[in-house]
């Protein structure tokens, strides 16, 4: 039977981010001539035809909401030939002509390792709460987590500086340090532990311990907050306090934020984003564009190979974390 209609898939992939809700909304309400599929979990739902119909009822009154209705989750068979080659069959077989995947370089890897046995279009949106992503300024989800995690840390300087303590808070950034950079920044956090400062494998206790008792003995005694990436000390946070605690005679206590900053309602710039982006791609789309990332670079819609969005990480501007030290030198 012959198809009246082109058809577009979504789905979102890897860690999720407030604000992938908002772009599945967009790009539904933008493909108004197409008919729109929405696969569940991933690529999971490509491999197991797991997937549904989107209409404009189904994204209605969801730009709000955290999380995402298609569900995310990670696919590590999808590395393999044998996936990728059921994928496409899939896809084939639902004759869909194009997808968008939204989620962070890892999904974009997948999305290009697909692309190998599929020739359909396919456009990526940056979605992931780490801000990793090359060729956007922003990936969805990143704001509303740093709102969060902001939050929090702003709540442990309240009670650090009633007891004068110490604190390592641990947020997420496994590979980059976006969000404990800007944390960091915006909470006055007398030190930064990050992956662009201190390599897992090259952490420098005796540079951070020396920091804190040239400060302590500046100042006194009074509140002082780590901000850390997760991963940059080996056993995390928890057990970088009980070091310094124990061995080190710092009395330091952890709070690890954790899954806490992918939830919750996306702040408005989040959504504007995701508004912006899922139009974007859509559009692409409809001017039989592929193989694309759609971000957004001072202002205007930007497109770049996903293949290069997949293996070039982009990182934190480190003047921003000389800033950082430089006004904790200067406040005494
Ligand atoms: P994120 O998209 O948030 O960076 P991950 O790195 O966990 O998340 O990747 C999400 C999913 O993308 C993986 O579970 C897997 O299904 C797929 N993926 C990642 N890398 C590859 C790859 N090299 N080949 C095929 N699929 C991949």
């Amino acid at each position: 039977m012959t198809k009246l209609v082109k058809k577009i898939a979504l789905l979102t992939s890897g860690g999720d981010a407030p604000g992938m809700n908002a772009a599945i909304r967009s790009a539904t309400l933008t493909a108004h001539d197409y008919e729109v599929i929405g696969y569940k979990h991933g690529f999971n739902g490509l491999l197991d035809q797991d997937c549904i119909v989107l209409n404009d009822a189904d994204v209605r009154h969801i730009i709000h909401q955290g999380g995402t209705i298609l569900k995310s989750a990670r696919c590590p068979a999808f590395s393999e030939v044998q996936s990728s080659k059921i994928a496409a069959e899939n896809l084939s077989k639902n004759q869909i002509d194009a997808l968008i995947v939204i989620g962070g370089d890892g999904s974009f890897r997948g999305a290009c390792h697909l692309a190998q046995y599929w020739s359909g279009q396919i456009i990526g949106i940056p979605g992931t709460i780490d801000n990793d992503v090359d060729g956007t300024d922003h990936t969805i989800g990143f704001y509303t987590a740093m709102e969060t995690a902001l939050d929090a840390t702003d709540k442990i300087r309240d009670t650090a500086d009633a007891f004068e303590r110490i604190f390592i808070v641990e947020v997420m950034g496994r590979h980059s340090g976006f969000l404990a950079t800007s944390i960091g920044i915006a909470c006055g956090a007398e030190q930064i532990i990050c992956p662009e400062l201190h390599a897992p494998e090259h952490f420098d206790l005796q540079t951070i311990t020396q920091h804190v008792e040239s400060t302590r003995a500046r100042r006194g005694k009074s509140s002082y907050i780590i901000v850390m990436s997760e991963n940059s000390y080996p056993d995390g946070a928890v057990a970088l306090a009980h070091l310094l605690s124990e061995q080190i005679g710092i009395d330091c206590r952890a709070c690890v934020l954790g899954h806490i900053q992918r939830g919750g309602s996306p702040v408005a710039s989040d959504r504007i984003l995701a508004t912006k982006l899922g139009a974007a791609a859509v559009e692409a789309i409809a001017s039989g564009k592929s193989k694309l990332m759609i971000g957004e670079s001072q202002g205007a819609i930007a497109c770049i190979p996903l293949d290069q969005a997949s293996t070039h990480q982009k990182t934190v501007d480190t003047t921003l974390l000389k800033l950082q030290q430089h006004v904790f030198d200067h406040q005494g």
